[in-house]
């Protein structure tokens, strides 16, 4: 079950106790699945942590703050929950190199993926955004929605692993939203050096305008192979922003749908290396086209069953287990979520869309 952990307007150490102790058993069964996830890719314990350490000096202080709050109030050890914040940029060069050598064109069953949407009203104005969250079926049940105050009154909520600080999914009251989906590429070997993604969009959900959530991201992308969809709600603006390596290319779009999944769709010099191995991206971002375009009536109903296709099952949008799999390679759809901007609720399902009950939560969007 999704857990819900208000953090008010607590400063970064109070908010980390908080939600550390909260949250304390979903955190170690986290910690305990990364240890596990990144051994099968050929990390071991003590690579996991020295990287882990590389990492934190990169980030930034209040960041870290709420991070030895999460340790102090969970009782792990803080290299623990710096593992949890920074296990994707310590995977993906490994995952890449794998993947780059890899020989055949064989599928890569238990590769999260996500599949992302926006959508705009008949009269061109924004309507919703939102994912299915994917990850390992290990970690079902793992997820947490916090909501923050900041000191100038913005309300902050986001979905994220529990133990990590940085949002998976974020949307503010200033009517800002951010998706974002894993994308691999061949220069994804090369580790780079920057903010870790999730300080990074943690970063960006605090920012007062979409003018301002531009210039913050341009100012220093994460080094880490992503694509994310952002709205500005106020503005009416929606960006596709793919962030590689060699770097960060914006769509800035009025279309009235825009999906994306796992691939990189915009010019690139290297080579995505997940339509090779994760062949069902391709397919799960043409089918959510498809399924928004197919109606001219849409709401969150809508919606939320096209979040509960299973198109190409079980490598559907709505991601399922193989049981064939041993249990730390399977892959699920952990949530989907729906922000409804006409309603300001964010809609998110407690556990896969297809079966579970959907929660409601109030975004007061100025
Ligand atoms: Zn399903």
């Amino acid at each position: 079950m999704i857990q819900f952990i208000d953090l008010g307007c607590l400063d970064p150490l109070s908010a980390g106790i908080k939600y550390g102790t909260a949250a304390k058993a979903s955190i170690y069964k986290n910690i305990e699945t990364t240890y596990l996830r990144l051994k099968k890719i050929g990390i071991d314990e003590e690579t996991c942590l020295a990287e882990a350490r590389q990492w934190a000096d990169q980030c930034p202080a209040d960041y870290l703050t709420e991070i030895e709050g999460l340790a102090i109030g969970s009782a792990a050890r803080v290299e623990d929950i710096w593992l949890l914040n920074f296990r994707i940029e310590i995977a993906q060069p490994r995952q890449a190199d794998l993947l780059a050598r890899k020989k055949d064109t064989s599928i890569i069953t238990e590769a999260p993926a996500c599949t992302l949407f926006s959508i705009r009203n008949e009269d061109g104005y924004l309507q919703a955004t939102g994912q299915n969250l994917d990850g390992l079926a290990a970690v079902e049940n793992c997820l947490v929605v916090t909501r923050r105050l900041t000191e100038t009154g913005e309300t902050l909520v986001s979905i994220q692993e529990a133990g990590v600080v940085g949002p998976s999914i974020g949307v503010s009251s200033v009517g800002f939203s951010l998706v974002y989906a894993g994308l691999i590429m061949e220069s994804c070997k090369n580790r780079r050096d920057g903010t870790p993604l999730r300080a990074f969009f943690h970063r960006l959900l605090t920012q007062k305008s979409f003018g301002a959530v531009m210039s913050s991201m341009l100012e220093s992308p994460p080094p880490y192979a992503v694509a994310s969809i952002l709205n500005g709600r106020v503005e009416n603006r929606v960006a596709v922003v793919e962030f590689l390596g060699e770097g960060v290319t914006v769509r800035h779009s009025n279309a009235r749908i825009e999906t994306h999944a796992n691939h990189a769709t915009m010019p690139s010099a290297t080579r995505s290396l997940f339509e090779r191995h994760l062949p069902d991206s391709l397919q799960r971002d043409k089918r959510l086209a498809l399924l928004l375009a197919d109606s001219d009536k849409i709401d969150t109903e809508y919606l939320k069953n096209a979040l509960s296709d299973h198109e190409n099952f079980p490598a559907s949008i709505c991601l399922h287990p193989r049981d064939k799999l041993a249990p730390i390679r399977r892959a699920s759809t952990l949530c989907g979520a729906i922000m409804d901007w006409r309603e300001g609720i964010l809609h998110v399902s407690d556990g896969r869309p297809c079966h579970e009950q959907w929660r409601a939560f109030k975004i007061p969007v100025t």
